[in-house]
C-alpha cells in the first residue's frame, strides 16, 4: 500500500516538474523567438500613428543598435524617431543610432489620407481611409527595422483599444516578416471583413466598399483562382497552420483611372478593382481587376511554395510568370466570347520583341524601370510560346505546368533561367527551346 502511494506521488511529482519545465521552456522559447515587439501605441485624430519598438540590448555586445527602413518601393512615412525625449541621430549611412541605455524607441507614422481620391497602392504607403474608418498599414513604409537583426521573429501588436489585423497570427500579435523577404500589410480599425475557407487556406477579405455590386463575383472568382493555384503547385507539408492564413485587401478605384494596381506581401496582398456603376460583369474592366487579383495571388502563393527553400530569382521571371499564370487561371472564369478577345489581347499578341529579358533585368538592377512593363506583356507572350512548344513536342503530355516547380525552386542569377529547368525543357522540346531563348532571353 505504501509502495503504491509512493508510486503515485512519484508520478505526480514527475508530472508537475515536467509541466513546470514545459512552461519554463515554452516561455524561454517564445521570448527568444519574438524579441522584437512593435506596438501601435495610439492614433491621433489627424491620422498620426505612434509606434514603439521594445529592444533587449545584448549586454555583452559593444555594438550600437542601428535602425533603418527597408529599401522597397515605398517612401518612408516615419518621423520624430525618439527614445524618451531624445531624438535619435543618424550616422553617415543613414542608420538611426539607438543610445545604449535605451530599451524602447518611439516614432510617428504620418498616414496618407485618401478618401475619394485615386492612390497608387503599388507605392506601399500607409493609407488612412478616414471616412470608412480604417487604416491600411504598410510595413515597408512605416516600420523601422533592426540592422543585423539576430532575432528571427518580430511581432506587431497594438494597444487593447486599437483593433489590428494581420495575416499571420502569433503569440497574441501578428508576425512581421524578415527584412529580406516580401513585406507585409496590416489593417487597423474595423472595416468589413469576410473570412472564407478555400482549399487548405483561410482567407480574410478586407473590403473597402461592401456595397459594391460586383464584389460577390470578384470574391467567387478569387476563390476559383486560389483553387487553380493550389492544384498547380503543392504547398510544403512543413508550412505551419498559421502560415496558411491569407489577408487580401481589396480597394476599389473609379474606372476613369487608367491603371489597376496591386502589391503582394508575404501572406497579405492588396489589389485594386474597378468600381463600375452600370456595366455587366465580364467587361474589360472586370478582366483587369481579376488579372490584378490573380497576378498578386500568384506571387503570394509562390512565396508559400518556397517556404523551406527560398532561392535567388530574377525580377523578369517573377513578373512574367505571375502574369502568365494569372492569365491561365482566368481561362475557366471568363465567358467564352470574352475569353477569345482576352487571349488575343494578352497572349497571342504577336508583338515584336522590344528588348531581351537579360537586358531588362540589367536595367532594373541599375534602377531603370523604363522597360519593366515588358516583363508583363512580353513575358506572358514568351511563356505562352514556351508552354506551346512543350505541349506540341510531347503530344500535350508535358507543358509548363509540369516544369513549374523546377522553375520556381531553381536559382536564377542575373536574369538567366535555372539550369536544371532549361535542361528538362530541352529534353522535351529540343531546339524549339533554344530558339525561344535566343529570341527572348539572351
Ligand atoms: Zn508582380
Amino acid at each position: 500500500m505504501l509502495i503504491h502511494l509512493y508510486k503515485i506521488n512519484h508520478i505526480n511529482k514527475i508530472k508537475i516538474i515536467y509541466i513546470i519545465l514545459f512552461y519554463f521552456i515554452l516561455h524561454l522559447f517564445n521570448y527568444a523567438l519574438a524579441d522584437n515587439i512593435y506596438k501601435i501605441e495610439k492614433i491621433s485624430s489627424n491620422g498620426i500613428i505612434t509606434l514603439s519598438l521594445s529592444l533587449f540590448p545584448d549586454k555583452d555586445s559593444v555594438n550600437t543598435i542601428k535602425l533603418f527602413m527597408r529599401q522597397d518601393l515605398a517612401t518612408p512615412q516615419v518621423e520624430n524617431i525618439r527614445c524618451g525625449n531624445n531624438v535619435l541621430v543618424q550616422d553617415s549611412s543613414g542608420y538611426w543610432l539607438v543610445p545604449s541605455a535605451c530599451n524602447k524607441v518611439y516614432w510617428d507614422v504620418k498616414s496618407k489620407q485618401v478618401d475619394d481620391q485615386f492612390v497608387d497602392i503599388a507605392e506601399q504607403m500607409t493609407l488612412n481611409f478616414k471616412k470608412a474608418g480604417w487604416i491600411l498599414f504598410s510595413e515597408s513604409s512605416s516600420l523601422l527595422r533592426i540592422h543585423n537583426n539576430t532575432d528571427p521573429l518580430s511581432l506587431l501588436v497594438s494597444n487593447k483599444t486599437i483593433p489590428l489585423l494581420g495575416a499571420t497570427a502569433y503569440n497574441n500579435g501578428w508576425l512581421v516578416p524578415p527584412e529580406d523577404g516580401a513585406p507585409e500589410f496590416f489593417v487597423i480599425g474595423r472595416p468589413a471583413i469576410q473570412v472564407e475557407r478555400i482549399a487548405e487556406f483561410t482567407v480574410s477579405y478586407v473590403i473597402d466598399n461592401p456595397k459594391q455590386i460586383n464584389l460577390l463575383e470578384l470574391l467567387n472568382s478569387h476563390k476559383k483562382i486560389l483553387f487553380y493555384f493550389s492544384k498547380l503547385l503543392s504547398i510544403p507539408t512543413q508550412l505551419p497552420k498559421n502560415e496558411k492564413s491569407l489577408l487580401l485587401i481589396l480597394i476599389g478605384i473609379d474606372e476613369k483611372n487608367s491603371q489597376v494596381n496591386g502589391a503582394a506581401g508575404r501572406r497579405s496582398f492588396i489589389a485594386n478593382y474597378i468600381v463600375e456603376k452600370n456595366k455587366t460583369f465580364n467587361s474589360l474592366n472586370e478582366q483587369y481587376s481579376l488579372l490584378t487579383l490573380a497576378h498578386e495571388q500568384f506571387h503570394q502563393f509562390v512565396d508559400m511554395v518556397r517556404f523551406d527553400q527560398p532561392g535567388e530569382s530574377s525580377v523578369w521571371i517573377e513578373e512574367s510568370l505571375a502574369q502568365y499564370y494569372a492569365i491561365k487561371s482566368l481561362q475557366s472564369i471568363l465567358l467564352k466570347d470574352d475569353l477569345i478577345k482576352f487571349n488575343k489581347k494578352f497572349l497571342q499578341t504577336n508583338d515584336a520583341i522590344k528588348l531581351k529579358f537579360i537586358e531588362i533585368e540589367q536595367q532594373i538592377a541599375q534602377g531603370n524601370y523604363e522597360n519593366y512593363p515588358l516583363c508583363y506583356s512580353q513575358g506572358a507572350q514568351f511563356w505562352y510560346e514556351f508552354d506551346q512548344a512543350l505541349l506540341t513536342s510531347s503530344n500535350n503530355s508535358y507543358g509548363l505546368d509540369y516544369l513549374l516547380p523546377e522553375l520556381i525552386k531553381g536559382e536564377s542569377k542575373e536574369g538567366q533561367l535555372p539550369q536544371l529547368f532549361i535542361e528538362k525543357a530541352y529534353n522535351i522540346a529540343g531546339n524549339k527551346i533554344d530558339g525561344l531563348l535566343m529570341r527572348y532571353v539572351k
